[in-house]
């Protein structure tokens, strides 16, 4: 609990009390204020450190609400720090964590923000309330709403997929459609509230939900401290990077000032750099960026799938991230929506994360700055896995996605889970899968290595895979074997890699097998030379993405 709430105006610097209802500065009628606690900050933060609170209340020093009992709570926070290191090893990047708030009570980390304002609304007394949202805030606050006795209306526009729009209302939420884009259902919801008297939580503008998105940062400081098993290592650790997918830009905004408050207060060493990533339908920030500007020019259209990201007008938001990244460094990029699917399934099929792509996109922004070399291999890289993908699970996989058992072995065609055949059917069609499918022979010492790579073909294709941890005994399997494809390493113990392809290339009945090179090493000009007679390919371990290697697999299979 701290010791005081004050607003200051970010426009004048006045400082007032807060008082949630109270949006204008009474000195210049600015909107957006920062909340400022009492100096005893850090001693509070560490004492609910030790008291063992649970969830955002352990942070309540530095947070806008007066009694923690007044919490309104379906235990958000907390969700778990994941390595990443499939697509680390992939990309060559070791230090790569998702922050999965996926995890959370209605499945993105909008419910912290919810549980917060929320919680806010309740202490002061509110029994209505209105949203607009571009899908997750609405859920979110209709799930807390429904906790906490107060009646939600929430503004959505036709792009908000029909699933999540039932999810809010199964909340019992009132939900108004509004066919206009986002920023103009903001400016109705708006009117609405006013002409009726009502509490219009408006992101930036609202106090307890900026200063909810601070949580994610300091549960991300403390679970990258735990990573060190020191007795004396630190309490909080930054990250080198934090990154975040951007539609208002609520999380950034929030997540800057959480860095700011750690380090004010001596508890980490440092600030990191912050990037956001947008669609390129709806990049507002990264294009005002790029050419400077101090106030963002809104995208009046916002093209774009990834509806999640649909905000056009960026506003104050954009000069506070700007203003970050001015002064500590970081990034503002555009991925297309392609990208943005595309990091989605390689997420879900290499770390087991299945997320929404308005969270991917963060995804696919980190692997650009990797590819750029803007984000460096030893540095500590965050990402917000902002929130999952099950509530639009149709808008994200496409109608065609499983495949008939009576039609397996023709793997191009799909049809419907309800045409099964009976379970008798089943073991034929099993036994047909094995014989008619290529396989692959992966010759690897490094048992992390070789079974990114089996991930990575078995997620994609049926191709059987045979192993083989040395060069004699994978001589040996390609002789049994006769693969369609050999993937091979250069350094294993006994026979080499250059041994196998020696090997290979002497015998009459294994010359024609095609094979991919994929080493650690790297390779003199007489060592490439001789590849390039012998290898189809040759690929540096941590310099390549998953469907890179895919591409090529089917193009030497071919
Ligand atoms: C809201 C949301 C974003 C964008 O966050 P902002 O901080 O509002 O820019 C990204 N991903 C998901 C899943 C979201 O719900
Ligand atoms: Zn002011």
């Amino acid at each position: 609990m701290p010791e005081y709430i004050n607003a200051v105006c970010q426009d004048c610097g006045h400082r007032r009390p807060f008082v949630l209802q109270e949006i204008t500065c009474p000195r210049c009628g600015g909107e957006f204020a920062e909340a400022e606690y009492g100096l005893d900050a850090r001693e509070g933060l560490l004492a609910e450190w030790r008291n063992r609170d649970i969830g955002l209340r352990r942070f309540g020093a530095l947070l806008p609400l007066r009694d923690p009992d007044h919490m309104v709570t379906l235990g958000e926070g907390d969700t778990p720090l994941i390595p990443l290191n499939h697509l680390g090893q992939l990309l060559g990047h070791p230090r790569l964590f998702a922050k999965d708030e996926r995890q959370s009570p209605t499945a993105s980390f909008k419910d912290r923000q919810a549980a917060l304002a929320v919680s806010a609304m309740k202490e002061a007394g509110l029994t209505e309330a209105v949203v607009s949202s571009t899908g997750n805030v609405a859920i979110a606050y209709a799930a807390y709403c429904a906790r906490a006795g107060i009646r939600l209306t929430a503004f959505l526009t036709p792009t908000v997929p029909a699933e999540k729009m039932r999810e809010c209302a199964l909340y019992g939420a009132h939900i108004i459609k509004a066919t206009t884009t986002y920023d103009a259902s903001k400016k109705l919801a708006a009117r609405f509230a006013e002409e009726r008297g009502l509490y219009y939580d408006r992101g930036l503008r609202s106090i307890p939900s900026l200063e909810s998105m601070k949580t994610i940062v300091f549960e991300v400081a403390e679970q990258l401290a735990a990573l060190d098993r020191r007795s004396d290592a630190p309490r909080y650790v930054a990250p080198d990077w934090y990154v975040q997918s951007i539609s208002g830009g609520l999380g950034p905004v929030g997540a800057g000032k959480a860095f700011r408050e750690l380090f004010d207060l001596g508890l980490t060493d440092r600030l990191p750099k912050l990037a956001g990533v947008q669609v390129d339908g709806c990049a507002p920030m990264v294009t005002s960026f790029a050419r400077g500007l101090s106030v963002a020019e809104p995208v009046h259209e916002p093209r774009t799938r990834v509806s999640t990201l649909a905000t056009g007008e960026p506003g104050r938001a954009y000069q506070r991230i700007k203003n970050y990244i001015d002064t500590h460094g970081g990034s503002l990029i555009a991925v297309s929506d392609e990208d943005g699917f595309r990091a989605m399934h390689q997420l879900a099929k290499l770390e087991g994360l299945s997320m929404e792509p308005g969270a991917a996109v963060a995804f696919a922004g980190v692997i650009k700055l990797i590819r750029n070399g803007v984000i460096k291999p030893d540095e500590t890289v965050v990402i917000n896995c902002t929130g999952h993908t099950f509530p639009v699970e149709p808008e994200v996989l496409g109608q065609q996605w499983w495949r008939d058992w009576e039609t397996i072995d023709t793997p191009a065609q799909t049809g419907s889970l309800a045409a099964a055949p009976e379970t008798e059917g089943m073991p034929a069609a099993l036994s047909r899968i094995d014989v008619r499918v290529r396989s692959i022979a992966i010759l690897e010492d490094n048992a992390d290595s070789a079974r990114l790579l089996r991930r990575v073909l078995q997620a994609h294709s049926d191709y059987v895979i045979h192993e083989a941890t040395d060069g004699i005994a994978g001589l040996e399997l390609i002789r049994q074997r006769q693969p369609d494809l050999v993937i091979l390493d250069l350094m294993m113990p006994g026979l080499d890699g250059f041994g196998v392809l020696d090997a290979l290339r002497a015998d009459e009945a294994l010359r024609g097998i095609p094979v991919i090179v994929v080493t650690a090493r790297s390779l003199s000009s007489e060592e490439r030379q001789r590849l390039a007679s012998q290898a189809g390919a040759v690929w540096h371990k941590g310099e390549f993405l998953d469907d890179d290697l895919l591409v090529e697999v089917e193009r030497v299979l071919r």
